[in-house]
């Protein structure tokens, strides 16, 4: 792993991004943000699996108005998602917004700009400029590449802020291009100080944007670049926060809630492992504890990764012997392993 890139800490709330905190997760809801009641049901579910900083859109002004309710019946950070309106910024950081996601270069009168940052700053409220390789503007330069053109644009944000003296600022470069995101990310990571939000857009539905995701976030966070990320699917938004503590976990950056090593089954495997992994899976979802379980098919490698685990099972034809914190305990009927295995994991 590369070393962290040293960031300028910013305090969305009372969630520190940059600097040295932990990589934060975040997410979006997908419900209409004017049906406040709908979307804090949603946050709230959020909340339950980890996510610590919620971004709503904000297309209109009922819904920045609804912010002052949401706000209310939530208990994590909000960030307003506002485009090309500079009043649906000032009336979201009336509303309590505690951070923005906004492109200053979007809005046209400089005037304006000036009047949401004044009001940002006081209320020491951060903007994250997010520029998507899908929406930018034309360039004047012939042969810039879709990384430069990310950054140029973001650097041009990025400027109208700096002139105006703010600096609580955030910043994403995302494409649905894995290696253009990682180039642009790491091109923008020499030239500022800021905190860096990570994202694949539009990664796409669970299982192909999971791992589109995984292979960029990954990637940057392992070249030290990053300091909070959403991970973006076209699913459920709970699906983005359980992918995005996968992806720290799996890079040993943040603990939260089990580990499972699984086997892929082989023709040696004499039990239906997948089952009982699956099975086990859909428990530990439910589990805050940070336990490494082990689920594996035979003699061959069961019994040397079940005992590297907090608990594990090595299965045999019709039985499978149980390791806790690396000893062998039981040998137990394959009829018992999954109760057994949850009531061990219930004790620790
Ligand atoms: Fe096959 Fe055994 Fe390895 Fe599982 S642990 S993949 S069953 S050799």
């Amino acid at each position: 792993m590369h070393p962290r890139r040293a960031s300028t800490a910013i305090y969305i709330g009372s969630v520190q991004v940059g600097g040295n905190a932990p990589v934060s997760v975040q997410s979006m809801t997908k419900t209409d943000t004017r049906d406040a009641n709908a979307t804090i049901r949603q946050i709230r579910e959020l909340e339950d699996c980890g996510c610590e900083i919620i971004r709503v859109a904000v297309p209109d002004n009922e819904a920045a108005i609804a912010i002052a309710t949401i706000k209310r019946g939530i208990n994590i950070p909000l960030i307003a998602d506002i485009h090309f309106d500079h009043r649906l910024a000032l009336e979201a950081l009336a509303a309590g917004a505690d951070g923005l996601r906004l492109n200053p270069g979007n809005i046209a009168d400089a005037s304006k700009v000036a009047e949401i940052t004044k009001s940002a700053k006081e209320r020491q409220v951060p903007i994250r400029i997010g520029v998507n390789a899908g929406s930018l503007p034309p360039s004047n330069v012939s042969d810039q590449n879709i990384p430069q053109r990310m950054v140029a644009t973001a650097m041009r944000h990025i400027k109208l802020l700096e002139d105006l003296d703010f600096d609580l600022i955030k910043v994403s470069l995302k494409a649905f291009d894995v290696p253009t995101t990682i180039d642009a990310y790491e091109d923008i990571s020499k030239l500022i100080p800021y905190p860096l939000h990570l994202g694949i857009t539009e990664a796409g539905t669970q299982r192909a944007g999971v791992i589109r995701s995984a292979t960029g976030i990954g990637t940057l966070l392992y070249l030290g670049l990053g300091d909070t990320l959403r991970v973006s699917l076209t699913t459920i938004p709970h699906e983005e926060v359980a992918a995005g503590y996968e992806i720290l976990k799996s890079l040993g950056m943040r603990q939260r809630g089990p580990v499972l090593v699984s086997c892929p089954t082989c023709g040696r495997c004499e039990v239906d492992v997948i089952a009982i992994a699956e099975q086990v899976e859909q428990v530990l979802q439910k589990s805050q504890k940070n336990l490494r379980v082990a689920v594996m098919g035979c003699v061959v490698n069961g019994p040397g990764e079940a005992k590297e685990a907090d608990i594990g099972i090595a299965c045999g034809k019709g039985k499978a012997v149980l390791f806790k914190k690396g000893e062998q305990v039981a040998v137990i009927a394959e009829t018992e392993i999954l109760t057994r295995l949850m009531h061990e994991i219930d004790e620790l």
